[in-house]
């Protein structure tokens, strides 16, 4: 099969493309309805219409042009293909600390598609390592692919692998772990890897970025250094996120994994500390810790590994007019655990009692996390908090919801019965609960 074949077009499309002998990526000219355009052949994209031909044009706009009988196609020059091809790599200095970098996927392994602009999960992480040739500076690297997956599409399983990757490789005795991971789903990592992976005796940095590492404007290389770094010399031995504290490039942050939230769709200062300060910060190339509360690097330390996540967890935010049908649909599916996303100090609507009743009756954990995100819930204050703790609801605290769901999850995941599942949800297990709640956090996005 060519490779006109395999571009996404067909019937007319592909017809006109076949008989003019156009391969993807050559320079064509497309006479349709008495104009002309010229430019590159691009692949059809997935959801874009079969019917048309894609044309990038030189001021670099697309063009679709529906193809008919009455459409002439013509092939001017043979494009040239410009390929990826991996770096090599930089020599290793053995005076510096060992790091492993584990790819998962995401924009901060991907690159630019010459052809259709769109970003594509391509780089391993050793192509990574060689597009970011400083590195060679700051540690040895072995590094390993374990997915190659938009954060999107993981899921628990993924985690589970993750987590036994990362202690098997702590165990040949690396001075730190970092993963490259997509930032969407970052977070939900990082929380099942602090929890998964305790009594650390190294850092496991998670670190991710906004642009692909091949745009000029990306952070991919900055946030990298920060991580290995990190990753290699920091004191702490916990599981963080490492990325852009500011849109500027000098400092980088290292979050704890279970107070790290995405909360900007594209700036490269998306992730914040919620209710909670960063463990690190990394400014020219020295790690300045941000508070005295963590656990420290010790080599001699044993890593328990607790991998195992249930996943018949649910999340379900509530909002005014909520069904509760939503909960009873869980219960019946057989779920085990249900955190609800309440409204501000820890409320849902009395006609969700019924509903919340029944299910901690059936044995299902019904906890409860604020849709605030800052600050603590507190169901003493009102009639609708105590009647929820009456029922059986667990409040957690001042844990955001997709930590209080990783968590919730990792707890089913772990516990012999319902009484163990429970203490273990309100013990603290890798900084969630923070004791005093903290001043709110100062967010000016687009300040
Ligand atoms: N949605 C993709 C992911 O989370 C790309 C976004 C990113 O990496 O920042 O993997």
């Amino acid at each position: 099969m060519s490779e006109i074949e395999n571009s996404g077009y067909k019937d007319m499309a592909l017809r006109l493309l076949r008989d003019a002998n156009c391969q993807v990526g050559d320079i064509v000219r497309i006479t349709s309805k008495g104009k002309t355009y010229e430019g590159i052949l691009i692949p059809r994209s997935e959801l874009g219409d079969a019917a048309n031909i894609i044309i990038k044009m030189k001021s670099g706009y697309n063009v679709g042009i529906v193809a008919s009988e009455k459409v002439v196609v013509e092939k001017i020059g043979v494009g040239a293909k410009p390929m990826f091809a991996s770096p090599s790599l930089p020599e290793q200095n053995s005076a510096l600390p060992h790091i492993v970098i584990m790819g998962t996927g995401g924009t901060i392994a991907s690159r630019v598609d010459y052809r259709t602009g769109a970003v594509r999960s391509a780089m391993s992480a050793s192509d990574l390592y060689g597009v970011v040739p400083e590195l060679s500076e700051v540690a040895r690297v072995d590094t390993e692919i374990v997915f190659s997956i938009y954060s999107e599409n993981l899921t628990p399983k993924n985690w589970t692998i993750l987590a036994r990757k990362v202690a098997e490789r702590i165990s040949q005795g690396v001075d730190g772990v970092v993963i490259a991971h997509g930032t969407d789903t970052m977070g939900y990592t990082a929380a099942a890897l602090s929890f998964a992976l305790q009594n650390l005796p190294v850092p496991v940095v998670f670190v991710g970025s906004q642009r692909s590492s091949d745009r000029p404007s990306s952070d991919a290389a900055t946030n990298l250094i920060g991580a290995v770094k990190a990753a290699g010399e920091a004191p702490f031995a916990e599981v963080g996120l490492a990325m852009h504290e500011t849109i500027s490039d000098s400092v980088i942050v290292v979050h704890r994994g279970v107070k790290a939230r995405k909360c900007h769709t594209s700036r490269r200062d998306t992730f914040k500390s919620i209710n909670g300060f960063p463990i690190a910060k990394v400014l020219n190339q020295e790690i300045i810790m941000q508070q005295d509360d963590y656990k420290h690097r010790d080599l001699s330390r044993q890593l328990v590994l607790k991998p195992d996540f249930c996943e018949k967890v649910a999340l379900v935010k509530f909002y005014p007019g909520m069904d509760p049908a939503v909960i009873d649909f869980y219960v019946n599916q057989g779920f085990r655990g249900i955190l609800l996303e309440g409204s501000g100090l820890g409320h849902v609507s009395k006609v969700c009692f019924d509903a919340i009743k029944n299910a901690i009756a059936k044995g299902v954990i019904v906890a409860l996390a604020s849709q605030c995100i800052w600050g603590r819930v507190n169901m003493n204050v009102y009639d609708t908090g105590r009647d929820l703790l009456n029922l059986g609801v667990i409040p957690l605290e001042d844990m955001f919801p997709e930590t209080g769901l990783v968590k919730l999850m990792w707890v089913l995941g772990q516990a012999s019965d319902l009484d163990e599942a429970k203490r273990l949800l309100i013990t603290d297990i890798a900084g969630e609960f923070t004791l005093c709640t903290l001043p709110q956090e100062k967010i000016v996005y687009g300040a």
